[in-house]
């Protein structure tokens, strides 16, 4: 029978085989898991996914969903539909705490055991501790979340056609931030109010979105050209900016901003200013910076050479910048493949890898047929093929995930 050396001690493969646990089924969770399941065979490891949910959802979709211009279905995949289950446990419970020195996970209904551990629990919206942002205005960070956007939306039209003296702020969205989540989720509220405004019989002039940004510019640090084609492009279809102004407190039905604390008025407050990592890492005693677990290049957890951290979770260097990657789905995507290699490594000895980011590119949609961005070495592209371009980007993680199946079942193929 085969056997391997496992904590110093020679063991066949039937007698005990090395427990695999994936914590969070977003971009890095779904495919380390694929890769592990590539990796290893079924005698060899025992692999377990634990989610909240029994789908795996698009994070990078979600702001479609919170305009409305997607249906919630297009956005999550079951997992059973990519992941077998007679090949891996697929568990759907909420972590609660992470036991590095026993080596546990404690979940709200059970209790499980690791040999290796991969956490990819994504990220939560970092609000700075601003008065009042928890409470009153929501952020598209998940399903449910995103979905209470939509609704909420509509249903403000619905009451402003209902009252007898509406209040014309009823119809006011303001954003917080102009980041990339910002400018996507406005460029889809562009194509989503007219058509609101149609169904509701409301003149387009009474609804206001408005976006409010700390810096004086929209996306700071990005291209200047693709800035102004943005800017232009939403501003053309009535999105306001307010830039250089910071939100400090958010009420019921106003946010108030600037130097001046001026008070502006909302039926919606949407907050896309900052995202942080999970809350679980650092309650579970994983040391952070800046929220976030500092891995090493092989994405392991100081100390924990049976932990791997990845996604928004991670804190990791960039070696020729000497800054941390921003937190991306192309990067946890890419994050997967690593830690797959050297937990196999791990367990059958070799050598490990170190990450490095291979960047394909940034492109933002703008809304309908619309998006900026660069690709590979920093081309340019704009409109339509900036939007088709996109789409692509998004088909090959389907293509990845779940092959040309799910590619036709859930994939994007018209740039409008
Ligand atoms: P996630 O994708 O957030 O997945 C985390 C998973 O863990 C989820 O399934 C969640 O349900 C689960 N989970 C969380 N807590 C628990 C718990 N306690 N118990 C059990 N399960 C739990 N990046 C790009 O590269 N390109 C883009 O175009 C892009 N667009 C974006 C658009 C929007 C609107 C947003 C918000 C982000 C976008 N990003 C984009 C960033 C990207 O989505 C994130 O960097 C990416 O999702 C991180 O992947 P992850 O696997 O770390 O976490
Ligand atoms: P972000 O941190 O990138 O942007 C937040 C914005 O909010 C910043 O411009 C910041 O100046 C502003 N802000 C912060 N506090 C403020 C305040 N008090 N008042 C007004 N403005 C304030 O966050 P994000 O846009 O959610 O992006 C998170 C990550 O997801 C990033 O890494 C981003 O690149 C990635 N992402 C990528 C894409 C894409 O590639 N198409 C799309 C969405 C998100």
């Amino acid at each position: 029978m085969q056997s391997y050396e496992w904590r110093g001690r020679m063991i066949s493969m039937a007698e005990s085989k090395p427990k695999i646990v994936v914590l969070g089924a977003g971009y890095a969770g779904m495919m380390t898991t694929k890769r592990l399941m590539q990796q290893f065979t079924p005698e060899e490891a025992e692999l377990t996914l634990v989610n909240k949910h029994n789908y795996h959802y698009q994070t990078t979709w979600l702001h479609e969903l919170a305009a409305g211009t997607i249906d919630v279905n297009r956005t999550r995949i079951m997992i059973s539909d990519v992941i077998s289950p007679k090949r891996v446990n697929l568990i759907q419970d909420t972590v609660l705490k992470i036991n590095k020195e026993e080596k546990t996970v404690e979940l709200e209904h059970d209790k499980i055991e690791y040999d290796y551990l991969v956490i990819g629990l994504g990220f939560e919206k970092a609000t700075f501790g601003i008065k009042g942002m928890e409470e009153h205005a929501f952020s598209i960070q998940s399903v449910d979340k995103s979905r209470m956007i939509r609704d909420h939306i509509e249903y403000q039209f619905a009451q402003y056609r209902n009252l007898p003296n509406p209040d014309p702020s009823m119809l006011t969205i303001v954003v917080g931030g102009a980041g990339f989540t910002g400018i996507e989720f406005l460029g889809e509220l562009a194509e989503r109010i007219p058509v609101l405004c149609k169904k509701y019989d409301v003149p387009r002039s009474d609804v206001r979105i408005i976006d409010i940004e700390a810096m004086d510019t929209i996306l700071p640090g990005f291209d200047p050209e693709l800035l102004t084609y943005a800017t232009d492009s939403l501003e053309a279809r009535g999105v306001e900016f307010k830039l250089g102004t910071m939100i400090k407190e958010v009420k019921a039905n106003a946010v108030i901003v600037g130097e001046d604390n001026q008070e502006i008025k909302a039926g919606t407050i949407v907050w896309t200013g900052g995202v942080q990592a999970n809350r679980i890492i650092g309650e579970s005693g994983f040391e952070l910076t800046k929220g976030k677990v500092n891995v090493d290049p092989t994405l392991r957890a100081p100390g924990h050479d049976d932990v791997y951290i990845l996604g928004d979770c991670a804190w990791v260097m960039n070696k020729e910048t000497g800054r941390p990657y921003p937190p991306t789905a192309q990067i946890a995507i890419q994050e997967a493949d690593i830690c797959a290699h050297n937990i196999k490594t791990s367990v059958f000895g070799g050598t490990l890898k170190e990450f490095s980011f291979d960047n394909k590119g940034t492109v933002a949609s703008l809304g309908g047929s619309d998006a900026m961005g660069t690709v590979f070495d920093g081309n340019k592209l704009y409109g339509v093929a900036a939007k088709t371009m996109k789409n692509v980007i998004d088909n090959r993680y389907l293509f990845l995930l779940g092959g040309p199946r799910l590619v036709l079942r859930k994939g994007k193929f018209r740039p409008f």
